[in-house]
């Protein structure tokens, strides 16, 4: 068994568990955040398997470059006219829960609140 196996994102790319989704290409799904934190919260993956953002090099750039250019449209579809938040956890001090490379979109009320708690 692989990390894909049991990988929960890798299962809703699959198919295998429901998720709504809001985008689908060969290489990009976004779809809603099942606990969103604000009105507006999607999910933007890849659909190949990478554990986060601190594993990627300069050849995934293209699939990155994709993927944050995928953002305003995603964002402007759900309804954020007027700016947005990307935020990207990545591994244990960025307290990334699923380890699958993903961008959370959040927005769709103001303020939406600090970056961090300072
Ligand atoms: P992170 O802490 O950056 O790893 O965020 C993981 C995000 O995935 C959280 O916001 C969860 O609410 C979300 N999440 C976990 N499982 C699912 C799921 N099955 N469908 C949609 N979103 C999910
Ligand atoms: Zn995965």
């Amino acid at each position: 068994m692989n990390s894909q196996d049991d990988c929960i994102f890798c299962k809703i790319v699959r198919g295998e568990i429901p998720a709504k989704k809001v985008f689908e290409d060969d290489d990009v799904l976004a779809f809603l955040d099942i606990k969103p934190v604000a009105p507006i919260h999607v999910l933007v993956i890849p659909k190949k398997h990478i554990a986060s953002l601190a594993q990627v090099d300069e050849t995934d750039a293209p699939l990155l470059g994709k993927m944050l250019a995928l953002v305003p449209t995603l964002a402007r579809a759900q309804g954020a006219d007027d700016g947005f938040r990307v935020i990207v956890n990545a591994g244990r001090i960025g307290q990334q829960e699923v380890p699958h490379l993903h961008i959370h979109i959040v927005g769709g009320h103001h303020p939406l609140g600090p970056m961090l708690a300072r």
